[in-house]
């Protein structure tokens, strides 16, 4: 592969990118304002960006404020993953239909659509690549993400701002986006202009980005497109060492910090279903109350819950504290042993998300500072 050569987009070489995209058939998703959030959904035009607005999050804590630019991705990543596109929420498997005393099978259609995802961030980028180890590396191939992921046209974002819970640095997995993109833009606004560097890391990427309205970015454009992700590295909300985690977790398996974390923690799932990597379902039966047809659905489901692991005679997690050590330690320990990295890319959305501000980060500290003492 040819190494990519940085360009300069504008605001109308950007809006260029959009229609290139929907006029090769991708169905486009990218970041927009929804229910005072930024949320992932289809996009039609750049008008549809989250214009001037940034975000600031804590522990249980997002708020939407108001930029002093017209920055089109200024804000870290919301609640919303990829994974809701590539692994949806709710999928049928099957459904049947009685016609005339007799049950038959209706197959499931091909999916034909196309995704194009515009502003994937650094982390999500790993997380993709860990949920593509999940569903397509083992000997077990998941056709419907498969199908949903093949043909998916990924636009990343250089991150310009940090989120308050942003811990990517510490897991290595941004803020600079290093592979698995098509083309990957860094936002720039400086002495007026607005506009984006942009590189191809793919050919797809090479043949879109020669149809769009450019320019070969100067040295200086591509110093300024550095200086971006620079500063953002130097400015993560959070931080957490990550090279020795499966030891310190698989040692302290009894620590009395699980119980600590167990009085906060509601079992509520959320920081599950907002991870980009977890990955765990169920599968539920629903039939008409008139038996003509039955369907067999699944949906996401979480380690939080009592019923994950039900079994007969009771939940083999019945406590809180298991719970919660399960999901922890499976997320920075157990998922190297099954998957070869960790299950983290340090977005930080469980912390943010957790209703109570439960900090993978700060329970990480507390199992770690107990131990050096
Ligand atoms: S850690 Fe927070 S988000 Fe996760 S289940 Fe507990 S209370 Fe809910
Ligand atoms: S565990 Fe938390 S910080 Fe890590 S990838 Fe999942 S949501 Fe992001």
């Amino acid at each position: 592969m040819r190494p990519a050569q940085p360009a300069v987009l504008t605001l109308d070489g950007l809006q260029s990118l959009v229609e290139a995209l929907k006029g090769r058939g991708h169905r486009l998703i990218g970041p927009t304002l929804r229910d005072q959030a930024i949320v992932l959904d289809d996009i039609d035009s750049i008008a549809d960006l989250p214009k001037g607005w940034t975000d600031e999050q804590d522990g249980g804590h997002y708020r939407l404020i108001k930029r002093g630019d017209d920055a089109l991705f200024g804000y870290a990543v919301g609640a919303h993953s990829w994974k809701r596109f590539l692994h949806p929420p709710v999928l049928r498997l099957w459904q049947a239909k009685r016609d005339q005393g007799s049950v038959h099978v209706v197959p499931e259609p091909k999916r034909e659509e196309r995704f194009a995802f515009l502003g994937v961030r650094a982390c999500d980028l790993h997380a993709i690549a860990i949920q593509d180890r999940v569903f397509l590396g083992g000997p077990y191939v998941d056709t419907d993400y498969k199908a949903r992921r093949e043909g998916a046209f990924v636009v990343a974002v250089n991150c310009a701002t940090a989120g308050g819970t942003c811990f990517c640095v510490s897991m290595n997995t941004g803020p600079k986006v290093s592979s698995g993109f098509d083309l990957v833009l860094t936002e720039i606004i400086e002495a007026g202009e607005h506009q984006f560097i942009v590189e191809a890391g793919s050919d797809a990427g090479r043949e879109v980005l020669a149809e769009l309205p450019q320019r070969a970015a100067a040295q200086a454009e591509i110093d300024a497109a550095e200086a971006v992700v620079t500063q953002t590295a130097a400015s993560m909300g959070r931080q957490m060492r990550s090279d020795d985690l499966h030891e310190l977790l698989m040692g302290n398996l009894n620590h009395p910090r699980w119980d600590q974390v167990a009085e906060r923690c509601l079992t509520c799932a959320n920081c599950t279903m907002v991870c980009p990597t977890c990955f765990c379902t169920s599968v539920e039966d629903a039939s008409a109350l008139d038996g003509s047809e039955a369907e067999r659905r699944r949906r996401w489901d979480s380690c939080f819950t009592m019923d994950f692991t039900y079994i007969h005679g009771g939940s083999v997690r019945a406590s809180p504290r298991s719970r919660y050590r399960q999901w922890m330690t499976h997320k920075l320990a157990t998922w190297i042993d099954q998957f070869g990295t960790s299950g983290c890319v340090g977005c930080g959305r469980c912390i943010t998300w957790c209703p109570v501000g439960i900090d993978i980060t700060e329970e990480v500290h507390a199992i770690r500072e107990s131990e050096s003492g």
